[in-house]
């Protein structure tokens, strides 16, 4: 699989140039004896052909007999791409090319017919639980463990993006593999569809069908995507009570709980929320701090707590983002072998941290602050200094700077057209009584968080 091959290149080239270079490579469509291999540049793709071109024919052939040829090209946008590996995206349209790796032979397997090849960095072991996953783990865990348990069955995970649905997913597949005698499919509902109405245009339905109805597992990923597809959420509505009633487990997921995906027919709906439903929530800064400490300490890369935190302070939303960047910091350290520091940071990573520049103003931070310690708005810019209107004015300033993009004059101008080294000043200062004094910092931190959500 394009696993093994990677680790096999990463073996021959050594870590610097695999992630220079060979991270940058996308699995593209595979026509008959062919796969395209898509790079984003133009330079990327004449480098890597030149360079490597003849070895990446010479394993995929190893590694896939039925593979010939290999061929390089620029990425469009909108092409569909496997993510680069050593980076992380979403494995869940990532084009079926093969089985998972190390498969026992003793198991019935994953169906390469049926699946996307499983991404073996998804495992439960690698799985960071806390509070707003616990649950959705913990059902995870049972299903992988005893499929069809009654209670469990379809089994319903529902969260934003890239908080760990496909990798629950793939955790529970990759378990199921390893223990052996399961068949288990894996697949977007995206591809189910294409695999759908690709039976119908040769003719093979029946086949399809069948197909799918001998395996012991179904998962299908972003269930959302069939709303509107009426034709594939029948066959899948079929398809579903055919191995439910046969007693075989189904696993789906989708970004809203089964009564909100409104757009799915009714008895569809009805029937996925019969299992067990569990929802995935956003992640706290506690997870995302746990998430890339155990990240950082798999890369072995010093990353300093600082710099986790301030990761984990500035990107919120996404888990597959924060993991991103943190892969942006570890492969710059690899590269150019300088240590990790909040300035490093803050330069190699210009561009994602102004895209996640939370939306809160510096007037939402006023008014809040305000309220919080009961002075009026009008002070935040007034010429006033009495302690009991100047701290709270400072602690607005702290969170401006915190929360958003502004500089420090910028800031200034906002409260009164003070100078920045009074925004400066206020900043420190708020930092050192956060260390002095707990019950300040819980304000301060209890206040962030309400602007933050
Ligand atoms: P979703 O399918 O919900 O959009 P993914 O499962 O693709 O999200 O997760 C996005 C990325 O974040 C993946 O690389 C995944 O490994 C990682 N991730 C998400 N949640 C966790 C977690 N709790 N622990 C470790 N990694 C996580
Ligand atoms: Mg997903």
């Amino acid at each position: 699989s394009w696993l093994q091959i990677c680790s096999r290149l990463k073996g021959e080239v050594g870590e610097v140039e695999y992630r220079t270079w060979l991270t940058k490579i996308a699995l593209g469509p595979v026509d008959g004896d062919e796969i395209t291999l898509l790079l984003p540049t133009r330079f990327l793709r004449d480098w890597v052909r030149s360079q490597y071109g003849d070895r990446l024919s010479e394993l995929w052939n190893q590694v896939m007999p039925a593979i010939r040829r290999v061929e390089l090209q620029v990425a469009r946008p909108g092409d569909p791409v496997a993510p680069p590996l050593a980076l992380s995206e979403d494995p869940s349209d990532a084009v079926s090319i093969a089985e998972p790796e190390e498969a026992p032979r003793s198991a019935p397997e994953v169906r390469s017919d049926l699946v996307t090849a499983l991404d073996t960095r998804f495992t439960f072991d690698t799985f960071v639980v806390g509070k707003p996953n616990e649950f959705a783990y913990a059902c995870a865990r049972r299903v992988a463990e005893k499929p069809s348990s009654v209670g469990f069955n379809p089994l319903f995970l529902y969260g934003g993006v890239g908080l760990g649905k496909t990798h629950l997913m793939h955790a529970i597949g990759a378990e199921l593999v390893q223990r052996g005698n399961v068949s288990v499919a894996y697949m977007s509902a995206e591809k189910f569809m294409y695999r759908f109405i690709a039976a119908i245009r040769s003719q093979s339905t029946m086949e399809f069908k069948e197909q799918l109805r001998s395996v012991d597992v179904l998962m299908i990923d972003d269930l959302q995507f069939l709303i509107g597809k009426d034709n594939t959420q029948e066959e899948f509505f079929h398809t579903f009570n055919a191995l439910v009633d046969a007693g075989r487990q189904i696993v789906v997921s989708a970004d809203k709980s089964p009564s909100d995906l409104s757009g799915l027919e009714d008895r569809l709906r009805t029937r996925l929320g019969c299992g067990m439903v569990a929802d995935i929530h956003a992640t706290t800064f506690e997870l995302r701090i746990s998430i890339l400490e155990s990240k950082a300490a798999a890369s072995g890369v010093v990353v300093p707590a600082k710099v986790l935190e301030f990761l984990a302070h500035k990107i919120t939303s996404n888990v597959r983002e924060l993991e991103g960047a943190l892969n942006r910091l570890i492969a710059h350290a690899n590269l150019f072998g300088r240590p990790v520091t909040l300035e490093a940071t803050q330069d190699v990573l210009h561009d994602i941290l102004k895209a996640h520049d939370r939306r809160v103003t510096i007037e939402e931070i006023q008014k809040r602050v305000a309220e919080h310690w009961n002075i009026r708005l009008t002070d935040m810019s007034s010429a006033r200094r009495a302690r009991a209107v100047a701290r709270p004015r400072q602690v607005a300033m702290y969170l401006a700077k915190q929360l958003t993009s502004r500089s420090l004059p910028e800031i200034g101008r906002k409260f009164g057209n003070r100078d920045h080294t009074t925004v400066m000043h206020a900043v420190s200062r708020v930092a050192e009584l956060m260390e002095r004094d707990p019950a300040f910092a819980e304000d301060v931190e209890l206040m962030r968080r309400m602007l933050e959500s």
